[in-house]
């Protein structure tokens, strides 16, 4: 298994293809057993600590929510040695004081997509039922929060819905989720979260704040217009926050997230199916 020991990953997502700044950046194409991730992972350098970068949708913005391989996204930095993620997202807003411009550092996923069996690396011969109680990495989402609040409106915790996609929400599924008291809304973040906390990586997300979806009616509803406008202004703040991090991720194990599947796996090893072992080889290696 290569491990090149870039212990932290940076996912990107709408209006963040590119990573200006980190030092001595190399595009590697990475193949999984899983497939191809989105796009080339770019290996860098942020001081002396060297990172990851990935396009959640490829450069050019060219794969929609739900075409995206988690897996293989996922896998593809696991096996460069990722132990911590930031993921970089742009949600909507479902509540009036979370105004867009905000950074939302939220502490839950909630599941409106209908491709659960997508979102995990098991199955084929190898059950594992790993704990998603709480899906984010609480060591890194203070961290985040921490700086993400030196630079401007920020909100600690709170409740992502997950939707499917690839049409913003109606009006009434925008109430719905409203009165379900969640507070953002994206596309993409629970299949990754699910997907990194298999593989035993630490995750957090920064949920970038760029419209009020469709339910507030002083306010334009969502378009891809408005989306890339406030996005455009919020980049810069968003590589900073990225910069600012990435020496304060604490670099020892110490947290749960990298102990996830240690009473997960319910089959016992003699009756793994080799070649399901061997497509789960970087994530099982540490229980072989
Ligand atoms: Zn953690």
């Amino acid at each position: 298994m290569p491990n090149d020991n870039v212990p932290i990953g940076i996912i990107g997502g709408s209006g963040l293809y590119e990573m200006p700044g980190l030092e001595e950046p190399q595009w590697r194409r990475i193949e999984t057993p899983w497939g191809a991730p989105s796009d080339e992972v770019m290996v860098a350098r942020l001081g002396d600590r060297r990172v990851a970068f990935l396009p959640r949708h490829g450069r050019g913005h060219r794969i929609l929510p739900s075409e995206l391989n988690h897996r293989a996204n996922i896998y593809a930095l696991k096996t460069l040695g990722v132990r911590w993620i930031i993921s970089l997202s742009a949600v909507g807003s479902l509540r009036e004081h979370l105004e867009p411009g905000t950074f939302l550092i939220p502490s839950q996923f909630y599941d409106r997509t209908k491709r659960s069996a997508e979102h995990t690396f098991f199955g084929g011969g190898i059950v594992a039922h790993i704990g998603f109680a709480h899906p984010v990495c609480g060591t890194l989402q203070r961290l985040l929060f921490e700086i993400a609040q030196s630079s401007g409106p920020a909100s600690l915790g709170g409740t992502y819905v997950n939707m499917e996609g690839p049409a913003f929400s109606t009006l009434a599924e925008a109430e719905e989720n409203r009165r379900a008291g969640f507070d953002v809304i994206g596309m993409t973040n629970l299949g990754e979260a699910k997907c990194a906390r298999e593989a035993e990586i630490a995750y957090a997300t920064v949920a970038m704040v760029t419209d009020y979806d469709c339910w507030h009616p002083e306010h334009d509803h969502v378009s891809v217009a408005l989306v890339l406008d406030c996005l455009r202004k919020n980049a810069e703040r968003a590589r900073r926050l990225v910069a600012d991090a990435v020496p304060r991720i604490p670099l020892d194990e110490s947290c749960d997230c990298h102990r996830a599947l240690k009473n997960a796996i319910m089959t016992p090893r003699h009756l793994w199916p080799k070649e399901r072992a061997g497509m789960l080889g970087a994530i099982l290696a540490p229980y072989l």
